[in-house]
């Protein structure tokens, strides 16, 4: 095991909130008291670790997680999900999604996040049982995790006035996020506007699952970004997938991810999930659904790597190791130098989910911290690199919690 000292550490450029020497490879010592960073200073040396911000997980589903155990593995695109994820939504009581969401928590909360926003399954008008347990896991949890959810509904459902009404008001009441399943719909802008209006009367944020698929002519991403702007909803609007910007071509991808820099759209791509459903099932796929992020960043966004499905119809194998699906983003993305891109997992998510610290590392900053073992990228997506010490508020987790997290998936 290597050894765990903020005696002499790295720490990313993107993610320092202080002055100081501006090599990437600069050592620095990291003195914690009081459950903040107390002081942070320039030392001599090789850095023998990383230092991070624990990291906010922007995209998951709680209510789906660890389903698999029992639906199997489907083997197919993202239809044949949905049809699975349906029929086995109905057997779901309010004991069995506290013991997966639960699990879901212990991992997150073991390999090192502090926040995560997840989406809860509301297919038709009447409330889900998953609000009212996430709504007592967030209490319970609310010392280690901040916990945010979103509605997640047909966009076809807006199309009656009086449903859509009804969800956001239960969304507004919950305090959640109201959200919708956007694919080349009939009347999709219609839909879409009327999503807008109901968040504008409820103040609310919108989060939307929306372009997951490979068709080109599927641009929900452009419709949702001129109606942000049209609505004042700038920095309020969060996007997942976006797969299709992909297969466009470049002046058109380019053009909306502008649309979207203006409209300060949250861009999340999801790794995990788009690789395995992506693509053909019957031969080796080629295309493989990860949306633009060079090129957001390029136009001046701040786009997000999140975990997304973890061991359910969608995906299934993984983990809430946000480090994980980082590495596999880096690869499927061609993220580099991938130090450049941990912003993804940090500081980008905790603009989007709005959290009182932005995740920069300065003295008296919250000691809600990950160091990991890699010095430098080529050792960032190896499982030695990857072992990792965890402090929140100042305080180590235990070596025992950081070992049954690493060696036990579930
Ligand atoms: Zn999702």
């Amino acid at each position: 095991m290597p050894l765990f000292s903020l005696a002499c550490v790295a720490i990313p450029p993107q993610l320092r909130g202080f002055e100081g020497p501006a090599s990437a490879h600069q050592a620095f010592a990291v003195t914690l008291a009081d459950g903040c960073i107390a002081r942070i200073e320039p030392v001599p040396g090789r850095p023998t670790g990383t230092l991070l911000s624990a990291f906010v997980d922007l995209h998951v589903h709680l209510d789906k997680n660890f389903t698999v155990e029992h639906t199997g593995a489907i083997q197919g695109d993202l239809q044949a999900a949905i049809t699975r994820i349906a029929q086995d939504r109905v057997g779901w009581t309010a004991d069995d999604l506290h013991q997966r969401m639960t699990r879901g928590l212990v991992q997150a909360y073991a390999y090192g996040s502090r926040a995560l926003r997840t989406h809860l399954d509301w297919v038709d008008v009447a409330q889900p049982p998953s609000v009212a347990v996430f709504q007592a896991l967030r209490e319970a949890w609310a010392d280690k995790l901040t916990l945010q959810w979103v509605s997640l509904t047909p966009l076809d459902v807006f199309a009656e006035p009086a449903a859509g009404l009804h969800i956001a008001q239960a969304v507004r009441a919950g305090g959640g996020i109201l959200g919708a399943f956007v694919y080349r719909n009939e009347a999709i802008d219609a839909k879409l506007q009327r999503v807008f209006e109901l968040a504008v009367a409820q103040g609310l944020a919108l989060d939307f699952h929306v372009d997951e698929g490979l068709d080109a002519d599927a641009e929900g991403l452009r419709a949702i970004a001129k109606l942000t702007i049209a609505h004042q909803m700038q920095g309020r609007v969060t996007c997942g997938h976006a797969c299709s910007l992909s297969v466009q071509g470049p002046a058109r991808a380019l053009d909306t991810l502008a649309l979207c820099a203006q409209a300060g759209i949250h861009l999340v791509a999801l790794p995990t999930t788009n690789l395995y459903l992506q693509g053909a099932w019957d031969t080796t796929p080629v295309p493989r659904g990860i949306t633009r992020l060079k090129e957001a960043v390029a136009q001046g966004g701040w786009p997000s790597l999140a975990t997304d499905n973890v061991a359910d119809v969608f995906y299934p194998y993984g983990s809430y190791d946000l480090i994980d699906t980082f590495g596999l983003g880096v690869q499927a993305g061609h993220l580099a130098p991938a130090m450049d891109w941990l912003p993804c997992i940090t500081t980008h998510p905790a603009r989007a989910m709005g959290l009182a610290w932005d995740g920069l590392l300065c003295s008296g900053c919250p000691a809600d911290l990950v160091l990991l073992a890699a010095s430098h990228d080529c050792e960032l997506l190896s499982p030695a690199g990857r072992q990792r010490r965890v402090w929140r508020r100042g305080i180590p987790l235990t070596d025992k919690l950081n070992e049954s997290a690493s060696h036990d998936p579930g």
